[in-house]
């Protein structure tokens, strides 16, 4: 189902844990991120990319490697693709397409194209590398914490930040390196700043274009983290916070290992 749609901007949203595919249009290029889950999901988001492509070149955003974010990626064989040199370099990449089999084979789900991991055609090496349209500029930015190959993208002058697994209004920060995770959100802050950013795209959960919703999401993560290293994270709290809390109480145990490591 669509999430968010502006002039320039329209957010998908999978009925699995709302992860999130935003498809932009640009003069010459049509970006995405991450198509997922389902296939009549991806089924969906492909036909909306083929009624406005004209053309327009697709490009395809990777924002990390976890197997939700990828699971589509053999679906758009002629799209040119983007994520971080994390990303491409990761070892295990067979255990991430096994999870994706896994998947299919615990919800007898076929798919009418084959489970890949992505090739890269531009690869993000450097915190700040750009890539410029005729009418847009894509600045991109090493963001892991999350994930060690976690890639935030600033669309401008549309102002959008596809910001991957962070800034999500349904899950509290998950973490795999802790100091990285914390690095990243304060990162996240002095790109919203400076880039006037105006409209956030989580990877699952809402999108906002609400300026006083994006400080908040910024804050909320770093209270959390916060709390999460002086062993005071209030649960009820949590409860409240996020509608989903039973499902995630498995999170919130692997982060407190995680603040030790
Ligand atoms: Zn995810």
């Amino acid at each position: 189902m669509r999430q968010f749609e502006s002039e320039q901007l329209t957010v998908f949203q999978s009925v699995l844990y709302q992860t999130t595919s935003a498809v932009i249009k640009t003069k010459e290029a049509i970006i995405v991120t991450d198509p997922n889950w389902l296939p009549n999901e991806i089924a969906e988001i492909k036909a909306y990319i083929e009624s406005i492509i004209g053309d327009r070149k697709l490009y395809i955003i990777y924002t990390h490697s976890d197997y939700d974010h990828i699971i589509a990626a053999g679906a758009f064989p002629q799209a040119t693709t983007i994520a971080s040199v994390a990303f491409v370099n990761r070892t295990n990449k067979e255990q991430v397409l096994e999870q994706i089999r896994q998947f299919d084979a615990q919800y007898y789900i076929e798919r009418d194209y084959p489970i890949v991991y992505p090739h890269i055609d531009i690869v993000i090496k450097e915190d700040g590398q750009t890539l410029e349209f005729p009418d847009i500029t894509c600045t991109f930015y090493l963001s892991p914490g999350h994930t060690a190959d976690g890639l935030f993208t600033v669309v401008e002058p549309y102002g959008i930040l596809l910001a991957g697994d962070y800034l999500s209004d349904v899950e509290f920060p998950f973490i795999e390196d802790y100091e990285a995770y914390a690095a990243t959100v304060q990162h996240a802050q002095t790109i919203i700043a400076h880039k006037k950013v105006e409209v956030i795209v989580p990877g699952h959960g809402t999108t906002t274009n609400n300026r006083a919703e994006i400080q908040n999401r910024i804050d909320t993560s770093l209270l959390y983290l916060n709390n999460l290293a002086n062993g005071s994270v209030d649960e009820t709290e949590l409860q409240k916070l996020y509608p989903f809390y039973t499902g995630l109480t498995e999170m919130h145990e692997l982060n407190k290992k995680a603040v030790h490591k």
